[in-house]
């Protein structure tokens, strides 16, 4: 039996730290759900200018004291400083994390301090020059194309800096366009880069909040699914049974075209993810 994930593909699931107990009681319930697949990991985001910096830590605690899948902290580093970067790895590193999300993040409006970090880049040689090989580094990459990029070639070379600089593997950006994937794969092979690329999987649930999300990062809702989705905006249950078959059959498009593995990012429901992998057939597992 494989030790995680399913067919030699990785498998993940993406949370947010919760800022209530009640948002905290469901999470330990979708983590619990969840781990049943055996993901290779679960990752955690981070409010970047170090909002959630103590919900993050103390949720990937909780995930890491588990015994199930390890937890993956994401670093957003725009607004930070070294040493705070430094002090944050060394916390990590102190409760057994060996995998991070390394990020740029957003400035929350209203805050007007870069920090010393200009790019995730930056932040990925700063982690290797720190802690050697301790972590796996993950980064984000974006078939679509990042909406600050001036162009598709510079964003390409953007994101091989992060390689050259000391960066695993990446997850992408959630998408609707499978061959957008494909052709991004396609050009990082071009450009030389040779790491995995994994793509993030955003299931539908909520076309109002799904619609503001994706206007915000450049992910395109191509037209024929924005207008039935549109349609079915107040029917919740025939909302998720769409989303459900049309994110189902992307991932499948995906892996049959050689994707490494899926990325979940589950907003902290476990019925959207288990729904669509249960059409994938990733079953539950039972320890050996
Ligand atoms: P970068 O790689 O730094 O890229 C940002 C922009 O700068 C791009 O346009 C790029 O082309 C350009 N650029 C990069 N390097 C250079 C350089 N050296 N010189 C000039 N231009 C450059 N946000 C959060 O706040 N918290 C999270 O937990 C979080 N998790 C995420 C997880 C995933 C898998 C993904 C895909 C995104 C996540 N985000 C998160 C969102 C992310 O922070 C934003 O998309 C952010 O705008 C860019 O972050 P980045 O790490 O991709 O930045």
């Amino acid at each position: 039996m494989a030790r995680w994930g399913f067919d030699g593909r990785s498998l993940s699931f993406e949370f947010f730290p919760p800022k209530t107990d009640t948002g905290r009681e469901k999470l330990r319930r979708t983590h619990a759900r969840l781990a049943q697949l055996r993901p290779e990991f679960f990752s955690v985001t981070f409010g970047a200018g170090g909002s959630t910096r103590e919900g993050t830590y103390e949720t990937v605690r909780e995930i890491q004291a588990s015994g199930d899948a390890p937890a993956a902290p994401h670093i957003s580093c725009i607004g930070a400083s070294r040493e705070s970067i430094r002090e944050l790895l060394q916390a990590y590193r102190a409760i057994g994390v060996r995998r991070i999300v390394a990020l740029r993040g957003d400035l929350p409006s209203g805050m007007v301090e870069r920090g010393e970090f200009a790019h995730a880049d930056e932040l990925v040689a700063f982690i290797r020059e720190e802690t050697g090989d301790w972590f796996y580094i993950e980064v984000a990459a974006y078939p679509e194309f990042h909406p600050e990029a001036p162009s598709a070639s510079a964003d390409l070379r953007n994101f091989a800096r992060k390689v050259a600089a000391g960066a695993n593997r990446a997850i992408t950006q959630y998408f609707f366009n499978p061959d957008a994937y494909f052709r991004f794969v396609d050009w990082c092979q071009a450009f030389g880069i040779g790491i995995d690329v994994v793509p993030g999987i955003m299931p539908i649930v909520n076309y109002r909040q799904l619609a503001r999300f994706s206007e915000g990062c450049g992910a395109e809702i191509p037209r024929w699914l924005r207008w039935r989705l549109e349609e079915l905006v107040d029917d919740v249950e025939a909302l998720r049974a769409f989303g459900t078959d049309v994110v189902s059959a992307m991932c499948e498009r995906l892996l049959a075209g050689g994707a490494p593995g899926l990325h979940f990012y589950t907003l902290n429901m476990a019925a959207p993810t288990l729904a669509i992998c249960d059409r994938l057939g990733i079953d539950v597992q039972t320890p050996a």
